[in-house]
């Protein structure tokens, strides 16, 4: 480490706050926080490489939100509270306005959750951050993709498929008020971190959905050995989205685009039909929506049914195991 990057930690990487359970984050060349007995610890990295995971032009704040919430939203998946992160970033230069804006940006989620910085990596190359989250959970409540049971109702969280259209809007200049908000699902996606903490008491299988939902309800298929029946007509999809397919698409759905993109994270996960009025209070409680879109299965397959009550088949995104 040399004084310049000395002095980028120290003046945009070491926020004040800091949690009880941080005895060290910084200075040395560990952090140390501990771990209460009844918990068990949840790690997480993830890295966003400009020109890659983001396009060039993103702002430094959008940048810092989403490296932080694509981490939480893996702890979310598995039900973990966040604690801590590390950060290892790879700058370019030392452009301060940027760091000033990143580093804001960060500190002001991070604040918001309650979870300390607390170390990292800084170097100099091509913009790379890469974000490590960690996260408590009580022993018998972590939620995980292997244990999805038959019968059980599918649900998902939020609305799938906007980011896909924000990036397309991006990517096509779309120049469209109502696209908007598309734009900063992709940018601001927000890890349901608050309301999976409780859905431990209500659920024992969750992901979050990161390469869209046809990849990702297929892992916990696989994961738990079954299959699910999802209803088309029961999928969560905005107001802006509809809009995209009206004007842009000859008012024709692309289910495609919607469930097999990336960057949703929004989390899918199966409830038991005696828990699924406790769930739905519970979404009620934390004002988000929330929608049942189909059963899991004793087959082997995932299976969407349209409209028209048929079979739908993913053409770039088929699914069977076994
Ligand atoms: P070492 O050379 O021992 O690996 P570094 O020089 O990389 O240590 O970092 C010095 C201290 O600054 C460490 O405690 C490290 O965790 C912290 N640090 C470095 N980069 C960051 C960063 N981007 N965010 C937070 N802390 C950081
Ligand atoms: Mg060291």
């Amino acid at each position: 480490m040399n004084n310049s990057e000395f002095d980028v930690i120290k003046k945009y990487f070491t926020f004040p706050d800091s949690r009880d359970d941080v005895i060290l984050a910084g200075g040395d060349d560990c952090a140390i926080v501990s771990v209460p007995d009844n918990k068990q610890l949840l790690i997480t990295t993830d890295t966003l490489i400009s020109g890659v995971h983001f396009p060039e032009n993103t702002s430094a704040e959008d940048i810092a939100y989403k490296a932080l919430m694509v981490n939480l939203s893996d702890l979310a998946a598995m039900g973990a509270k966040p604690a801590w992160v590390t950060l290892a970033i790879s700058l370019p230069d030392i452009n301060e306005t940027w760091l000033q804006l990143f580093s804001g940006q960060l500190s002001t989620v991070l604040s918001s959750l309650h979870v300390s910085l607390i170390g990292g990596d800084t170097t100099k190359g091509v913009l790379s951050i890469t974000v490590q989250a960690m996260g408590l959970c009580d022993k018998d409540k972590i939620l995980r993709r292997d244990a999805a049971v038959v019968d059980d109702k599918v649900f998902v969280t939020g609305w799938l498929g906007d980011a896909a259209i924000g990036l397309q809007a991006i990517s096509d200049e779309l120049d469209d008020e109502v696209l908007k908000p598309c734009i900063k699902r992709l940018n601001r996606p927000e890890a349901r971190v608050r309301f999976a903490e409780e859905l431990t008491q209500y659920s024992k299988c969750a992901i979050d959905i990161s390469d869209g939902l046809v990849a990702d309800l297929g892992h916990v298929l696989s994961a738990s050995h079954c299959g699910a029946c999802i209803d088309l007509t029961a999928i969560p999809v905005s107001s802006s989205a509809k809009h995209y397919f009206k004007q842009y698409h000859n008012n024709k759905m692309d289910w495609s685009m919607l469930l097999t993109s990336g960057d949703d994270y929004e989390l899918c996960f199966t409830v038991s039909n005696e828990n699924e009025s406790a769930v739905l209070a519970l979404a009620e409680k934390h004002q988000l929506q929330i929608s049942c879109i189909g059963e899991v299965t004793d087959s082997d397959e995932l299976v969407f049914i349209d409209d028209n009550n048929k079979p739908f088949a993913f053409t770039n995104s088929g699914f069977k195991h076994f």
